[in-house]
Formats: structure tokens, C-alpha cells, sequence
């Protein structure tokens, strides 16, 4: 494709070079940068080379090759965008640069893609395998899956294979349990998301996962679904009515959301235990890319003897864990150098818990302290309420 017919092409023009959008210190921007010292990383490298091959001042082969360093070394978190002076919005732009280079994919990326070609999920593991995070709780598993409800919870592929992340959607069905209350999942029917493949620049397969996710989810009669993945909540709620050009037949609502709705309306309640001193690390995909910032907060609130202490990078200015935009695959070391700003930020506050709203951003931390074997503890913040009722 020619680079003049991209919908974003004016932005490479746009971009004033300013720099803004560099300095993850002064401005909660780039973290990678932060990490590679490598300009390409940034929104500006990233504009600036595609301006110069547009103009032919790369060759193209030369181009799209560092094209495809600065768009794979990115954790597709937003901060750019956020302070970008003449609003670019640059994480759309990355997507649409992405299906150009195709041709130049870096390793994991194919090693992925060729997962979700061929097995529907990231790990390229059996889909029978989508039920092991429901080991601890088969009974309510057996009893709920695939059976119509208004309410259905999507899980997604990293809390359906891996223990740590995977007792987050246990711990939703225990306190659904003890509410009396019933959700229908379908996890053995799930497939991806679909975030690998915008991620990597393939709508067109996104979409194919987008039409079978609905229809299955339709077909139980859901009115509502619940998410607890950062990513699918945004690709669900935010990406498929724009890869199918229609309206979502269902509501899509967050994991906190509902377990707050659940307290509020005393169906669960909560004990008074000891204090405990705890920071929230919101998901950019969350809050940057959805504007998810205070439901946390309300569910934290409504935990007696639980402090948020902010983190220093909050809110709109919160930092990626350091998994995001599939950058573990390709730069682990980038990876962990950026949860490790994290975890010393909570280490200065003499953190507790670091309370998780996506299985990503748990996972990576988790791995990240207990490599350092710090005292602090990654958890999803519904296995705080669950410990506590
Ligand atoms: S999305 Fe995040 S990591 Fe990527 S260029 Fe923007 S600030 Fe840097
Ligand atoms: S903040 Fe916006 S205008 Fe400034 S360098 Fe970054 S992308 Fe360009």
C-alpha cells in the first residue's frame, strides 16, 4: 500500500518534532524510551520516519525495516498520545503502519499469529485447555458452563492458561456464588479476543474473531459481559463495533464494575480485617484507551481498612507495566526495566499489594517481584474483596 493513501498520512506532517510525547521523566510519556534510549521507540521517531520514507528520504526497504523496530518496540500505551501538543492520535496511526509492514514482522509476532491461526488463542495451546483457571472451582464451573444467562463473562487467553492471572476469574465466580447470584461462561467456546492481531496490524483477521465471539455470545442470550482483561474490555467494547461498522448487541462492563454492583446491592459483604497498604496500577488499555479510572478506586473505597496510595504515575499519567503492545515478546528486557519503575515507586511507599485490574499487568509485575524477591504482592483487586468476605 502506498503510504499516501493511509487515513493517517497528514499526521507524519502534522507532528511538530517537539518532543513532548519523549520524556517519560518530565512528562509521564514514552516508557520505552525510558528504557531503549532509542528515539524510534517514541511517537516523534515513529512520526519522523514515516514523514521521511513518505518523502523518499529512506529507501523503503530501509524504511519500513526501522518503521517496524519503532512500531514493535512500543507498548502501544497511550502516554504519547495523551500529551501529543497538536493531538495526533498516534496509537491509531501505529495500527494502520502496522498493516504496511507486514512483510517485516519481527519473530514473535509470526510466532503468534500463526497461534491464533491455528489454535484461536496466543499460546497456540489446545483450546479443551481454556478451562484450567477453573480448577480450584469446578463445581461452579460445571454447573454455569454454556448455559444461557443475562449475564456472561468473557475470560480471555491469559487467565484461561496461566494459574497466576487465572484465579482472578475464579475468584469473580466464588464471590458471584456467594451473592447467590449466576453468570453464564463459555470459555471452552472463547476464542481470542482479537488483540494479538490489531496489535500486529491485522484487522482483517481481528474481525473474523470479532463476528464468532459475538455470535457465541449472543446465542447465551447475554445481555451483559463481563471482562477482566484490560485489552479484551477494549477491544470488545471499543474495537468490534468499529471492525463490524455496527452497534454491540450487548453491554460490556468491567469485572470491578460488577463486583461493586454486587456490594453495593448487599449481596456480598465485606469483613472488617486488618489494614493494609495497597497502590492501584491502572491498565493503560483501561484508562488511557477507555476512560476507566474511577471504578477501582469506588471498589477500593468500598473495602473497609484497604489505603490506595496513589502511585506516582496515576490516572491519565499511569505507566504501562511494561507487558503491553506485545512488547515482552519482542524486548523482554525493555519489559521488565519498565515494571521496575513501578515496583520502585511502590517500594517508596512501602506497598503492601499492588492491586491488578488486567491479567497482563499482574502477570508481568508478579514475575518482575519475584524476581527481585520484593515483599510486595501482585493481585487483581477482586481477590482482595474475595479474601475479605
Ligand atoms: S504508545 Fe507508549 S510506548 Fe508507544 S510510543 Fe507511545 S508512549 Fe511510547
Ligand atoms: S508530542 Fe506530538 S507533535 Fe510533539 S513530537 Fe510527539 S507526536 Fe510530534
Amino acid at each position: 500500500m502506498d503510504l499516501k493513501n493511509l487515513k493517517y498520512y497528514n499526521e507524519f506532517f502534522v507532528c511538530a518534532y517537539c518532543g513532548y510525547c519523549v520524556n517519560y521523566k518530565t512528562n509521564a510519556a514514552c516508557p520505552t524510551f525510558y528504557s531503549s534510549h532509542h528515539e524510534i521507540s517514541t511517537g516523534r521517531g515513529k512520526m519522523i520516519t514515516a514523514r521521511n520514507l513518505a518523502q523518499g528520504l529512506l529507501n523503503k526497504k530501509e524504511g519500513l525495516t526501522a518503521l517496524t523496530e519503532g512500531l514493535f518496540s512500543c507498548t502501544f500505551c497511550g502516554a504519547c498520545e495523551q500529551v501529543c501538543i497538536v493531538d495526533i492520535p498516534l496509537t491509531e496511526a501505529y495500527t494502520e503502519l502496522k498493516s504496511l509492514v507486514q512483510d517485516f514482522l519481527p519473530k514473535g509476532i509470526k510466532k503468534v499469529f500463526k497461534s491464533l491461526d491455528n489454535s484461536k488463542n496466543i499460546y497456540g495451546m489446545d483450546q479443551e485447555d481454556r478451562n484450567l483457571w477453573s480448577i480450584d472451582i469446578e463445581e461452579i464451573y460445571e454447573e454455569w458452563v454454556n448455559t444461557p444467562a443475562k449475564i456472561g463473562y468473557f475470560i480471555g487467553c491469559v487467565a484461561s492458561y496461566y494459574s497466576t492471572p487465572g484465579r482472578t476469574p475464579a475468584a469473580v465466580l466464588e464471590l458471584t456464588k456467594k451473592a447467590n447470584e449466576k453468570i453464564s461462561i463459555f470459555s471452552p467456546k472463547e476464542h481470542c479476543c482479537g488483540n494479538p492481531y490489531l496489535l500486529g496490524g491485522r484487522n482483517d483477521k481481528a474481525k473474523d474473531l470479532a463476528r464468532y465471539n459475538i455470535e457465541v455470545i449472543k446465542n447465551l442470550g447475554i445481555e451483559t459481559l463481563i471482562t477482566s482483561c484490560a485489552g479484551c474490555y477494549r477491544v470488545i467494547s471499543r474495537e468490534y463495533p468499529k471492525l463490524l461498522e455496527k452497534e454491540l448487541p450487548f453491554k460490556v462492563i468491567t469485572h470491578m464494575e460488577y463486583i461493586y454492583s454486587l456490594i453495593k446491592d448487599n449481596k456480598i459483604s465485606i469483613k472488617s480485617e486488618n489494614p493494609v497498604k495497597v497502590s492501584f496500577k491502572d491498565p493503560c488499555e483501561l484508562g488511557r484507551h477507555c476512560g476507566v479510572y474511577d471504578i477501582a478506586r469506588d471498589l477500593i473505597n468500598s473495602i473497609p481498612n484497604v489505603e490506595n496510595y496513589e502511585l506516582a504515575n496515576n490516572r491519565e499519567k499511569a505507566l504501562c507495566c511494561g507487558a503491553g503492545g506485545l512488547l515482552k515478546i519482542n524486548h523482554p528486557r525493555m519489559a521488565e526495566d519498565i515494571a521496575n519503575i513501578l515496583i520502585a515507586q511502590m517500594e517508596e511507599k512501602e506497598i503492601e499489594l499492588c492491586l491488578n485490574a488486567c491479567p497482563t499487568c499482574l502477570f508481568n509485575i508478579d514475575q518482575q517481584l519475584k524476581k527481585k524477591k520484593s515483599q510486595i504482592k501482585s493481585i487483581d483487586i477482586v481477590e482482595l474483596v474475595l479474601e475479605r468476605t
